[in-house]
């Protein structure tokens, strides 16, 4: 009886030691996150899939209406259409934050909130970024009420309206250029008094006849009345000079910061970027780390958009198989 008990304990180990040893990792729960987890999961893997706070970006996004074949959703709708998509595959859902990835051998070691530590043979990591912030008061109650960060996920709310983009990257001169478009006038508030963004762009906003810019001057304030944003104050810093714009929507744009923090400095230093980023060697998700697969915006520092997020999680999933086929 001693000998037939021990004999089954050693084998649940052995097995659940063999079935850990499978496993891979999706790291992140964004559109990249989810759609890498159910290409990864249909090509018979077995997921663990982090989904942390699951704040992906997405759900800031009031209304969602270029995500091919899902028209006028909201963000939170479209990203629990993703998820319900999960339901009969493979995939363990661990809901809590990574908190350190490291290298273990030719494994990779992942712990999580609570302490936890398993290791495994892939990865792919799909934290997203998050959009920088001016960090005002009320931006709490503003975001979906006025406030963005996505020109192209919201912009179509302001239709003849007059809103304000913050920002003087190419990130900051497209948006307006896009929002030009749209609303009746774009106000384009820059702290210095030229732009950082490309020269052709400058060209195309000074050619836009309802685009305003205000340059060397800082937004201090965001005013809001009956709970929706309704203008700022800015201080134009040679002047010192304060003064009142009415607006019905504000877009920062501002940067964003790849969510890298989670990845040991050591082990990773050789495949981050100077902004933060996970650099690629291949197809915008393989990196210079054998099984370490990167999808979405901790990688794309161009596009940041949920289609081609998802699509760049569907890349990894397809590299990922293909990696541990060859092994
Ligand atoms: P970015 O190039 O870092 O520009 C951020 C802008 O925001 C800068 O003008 C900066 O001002 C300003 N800024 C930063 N913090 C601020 C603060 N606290 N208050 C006020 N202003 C602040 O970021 P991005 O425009 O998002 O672009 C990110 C990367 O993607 C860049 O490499 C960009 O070239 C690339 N991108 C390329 C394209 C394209 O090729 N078409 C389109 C979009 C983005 P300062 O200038 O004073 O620093």
């Amino acid at each position: 009886m001693g000998v037939r008990y021990l004999f089954f304990l050693m084998l649940f180990i052995f097995s659940f030691a063999h079935s850990e040893e499978r496993k891979i990792a999706i790291v992140g729960a964004g559109p990249a996150g989810l759609s890498a987890a159910i290409y990864a999961a249909r090509a018979m893997h077995e997921v663990v899939l982090y989904t942390g706070h699951r704040d992906s970006q997405l759900l800031k996004t009031e209304q969602v209406d270029n995500y091919i074949g899902a028209p006028e959703v909201s963000g939170f709708n479209l990203m629990e259409k993703m998820l319900s998509q999960l339901k009969g595959l493979n995939i363990e859902l661990i809901e809590r934050n990574v908190v350190a990835l490291s290298k273990e051998g030719h494994r990779y070691r992942i712990e999580d909130k609570n302490g936890d530590v398993r290791t495994y043979k892939a990865v792919i990591f799909a934290t997203g970024s998050v959009a920088k912030t001016l960090h005002l008061e009320n931006e709490d109650q503003l975001w979906g009420r006025g406030l963005s960060t996505c020109a192209l996920c919201d912009g179509n709310l302001f239709k003849g309206k007059d809103v304000v983009v913050i920002g003087g990257g190419n990130s900051a001169l497209e948006e307006a250029l896009y929002l030009s478009r749209i609303a009746r006038r774009v106000y384009i508030v820059h702290r210095r008094d030229s732009f950082r963004g490309d020269k052709t762009l400058q060209e195309a906003l000074r050619k836009q006849s309802n685009i305003i810019t205000c340059m060397d001057s800082e937004v201090v304030k965001l005013n809001q009345g009956n709970g929706s944003l309704t203008g700022i104050e800015l201080i134009s810093k040679s002047k010192k000079k304060r003064s009142e714009i009415r607006v019905s929507g504000v877009f920062y744009a501002i940067g964003s910061m790849p969510n890298t923090q989670c990845l040991d400095s050591n082990d990773f230093k050789d495949i981050l970027g100077s902004g933060g980023e996970v650099v690629t060697t291949k197809w915008g998700v393989v990196t210079d780390m054998p099984g370490f697969f990167v999808a979405g915006d901790v990688a794309d520092r161009r596009f940041s958009q949920a289609i081609t997020a998802a699509g760049d999680g569907c890349k990894a999933a397809l590299e990922m198989d293909a990696y541990i086929g060859q092994r």
